[in-house]
């Protein structure tokens, strides 16, 4: 069997959804599990209306609700104008869970709390408005369809808003509840991003976890393929909002998927590599809307082979630099050992970290408690911090060995200088921090001096043609 995943964009409107029941029915023989987002923008409504509630502001908070269920309602009036039965049904699940959220709402304006738990119950309803619809949709062109709550499936510790699933838990009722119409030749449709703990509360896997839903569902089923279909031709060698010239990646290897997903590469939730890749399940990345286009294939069967030169750029920001001098005896064992215990007891990630002999210089998240760090870290390091900066980085196999890349990325960058730079730390990755306000530049710079030359020779080649 096969996961489809398909993101906000993918099921945006009737045409859309239209476009996606035309894929799935397409891969019907495949046993299609289907793994959809909220449709568009409607988790961004629903964590509004979370706030607006938790403000006191009832009005607003069940007005953004309102037009959430709106795009909902008239998406079904449009899809299921010829299927009465099936427009009955999904109005009347639409309408039932309508209810439900204003229940969450009023009791959240009321208390003007609003926990993790709440929250999740809340914004885990766009998944299930775009899945109610779709589910219909496929029903009133005949297909045999189960509609499965995620929640039956996707255990997850009650880490609320960024909850950790439960693998064996997950594989174990996948067994039970999704194998079994998969085999009867039932397309399956299910929620992205949502779960449950064993007590039953809804939780959600952090904004974008719909992708690692599909990876983990895809684990658990044993899926010869996990394909996440949305608004661009696969893995592009950059962000295409910064970079309008970014081309199509035909491999990548897990790592390298990995590492862009990490640096910034929105195009694949970071975690979603992994379960796939143990279960050496290969995933594709594909543009909905263009289904015979180019796709991304990252396969973890396949041998992985040095590139000569870089694979993709990525980008991350705003992050933070904090240097941090030493205050004390220089060399002494054990230092960085206690420096970095302080990160670890404040729960601070550190991502890219670079020494000197006197100084200690690491990126973490803009919103670090540094106050707390700065007095944990008394006696022991003085700590200069500079916000707003970004960090810009090239993955490619084989990067740490290829010949000139340092050079050539330097160069390129020309008047931007570079803050720290992080490279031989692995096999694949070369990253600069730079001011956030030159990151962009950053990259279209890069990109030029990397991809330029092979965008020509393509265009060059599509001319000739
Ligand atoms: P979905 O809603 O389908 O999950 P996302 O918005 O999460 O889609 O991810 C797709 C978007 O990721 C693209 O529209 C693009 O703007 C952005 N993106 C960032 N980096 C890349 C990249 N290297 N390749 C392709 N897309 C990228
Ligand atoms: N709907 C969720 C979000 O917007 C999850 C996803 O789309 O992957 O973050
Ligand atoms: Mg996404």
């Amino acid at each position: 069997m096969i996961v489809l995943k398909f993101g906000g964009s993918s099921v945006a409107d009737a045409a859309r959804l239209r476009q996606v029941a035309d894929l799935v029915l397409a891969a019907r023989a495949q046993q299609p599990c289907v793994v959809l987002s909220a449709m568009g923008k409607t988790t961004d409504a629903l964590f509004a209306a979370a706030r607006a509630a938790a403000a006191g502001d009832l009005d607003s908070a069940l007005q953004s609700v309102a037009d959430a269920f709106a795009r909902g309602d008239t998406t079904a009036r449009e899809l299921l104008a010829n299927a009465p039965e099936q427009l009955l049904a999904c109005e009347s699940a639409l309408a039932t869970m309508r209810e439900e959220l204003q229940v969450l709402l009023r009791g959240t304006a009321l208390l003007r709390e609003l926990t993790p738990r709440t929250n999740d119950a809340i914004v885990a309803h766009g998944e299930r408005i775009a899945t109610t619809v779709f589910a219909a949709l496929l029903q009133a062109r005949g297909a045999m369809v189960t509609h499965l709550d995620a929640r039956c499936v996707l255990r997850t510790d009650a880490r609320f808003g960024a909850a950790t699933p439960i693998r064996p838990a997950i594989a174990a009722l996948a067994a039970q509840h999704l194998a079994p119409p998969l085999a009867t030749g039932s397309i399956v449709v299910t929620q992205g991003y949502v779960g449950s703990t064993s007590e039953g509360f809804t939780t959600t896997l952090g904004r974008g976890g719909s992708d690692w839903s599909a990876a983990l569902l895809g684990e658990a089923l044993r899926a010869s393929e996990v394909q996440i279909w949305t608004d661009v031709e696969g893995v592009l060698t950059a962000d295409p909002r910064i970079v309008p010239g970014a081309r199509p990646i035909l491999t990548l290897s897990p790592a390298e998927a990995a590492e862009l997903a990490a640096f910034g590469a929105k195009v694949l939730h970071p975690a979603t590599i992994q379960p796939a890749v143990e279960a050496g399940i290969p995933v594709t990345v594909r543009h909905t809307q263009r289904p015979l286009g180019s796709f991304t294939t990252i396969d973890p069967r396949r041998a992985t082979t040095a590139r000569n030169g870089l694979a993709a750029l990525a980008t991350r920001g705003p992050v933070t630099v904090l240097t941090m001098t030493s205050t004390r005896m220089l060399a002494a064992s054990g230092y960085l050992a206690r420096l970095f215990a302080a990160f670890g007891e404040l729960g601070i990630c550190v991502d890219l970290v670079v020494t000197a002999e006197v100084a200690v210089s690491c990126t973490v998240e803009p919103d670090a408690p540094l106050e707390r760090l700065v007095q944990a870290l008394d006696g022991l390091a003085r700590v200069e911090i500079l916000r707003d900066r970004a960090i810009v980085c090239g993955v490619g196999e084989g990067l740490r060995t290829a010949p000139h890349v340092v050079e050539r990325a330097c160069r390129a960058l020309g008047s931007i200088t570079p803050e720290l730079i992080g490279f031989g730390g692995n096999e694949r990755n070369l990253s600069f921090v730079v001011r956030q306000s030159e990151a962009a530049l950053a990259m279209q710079r890069l990109h030029a001096e990397f991809f330029a030359e092979r965008a020509n020779r393509a265009a060059a080649a599509e001319v000739s043609r």
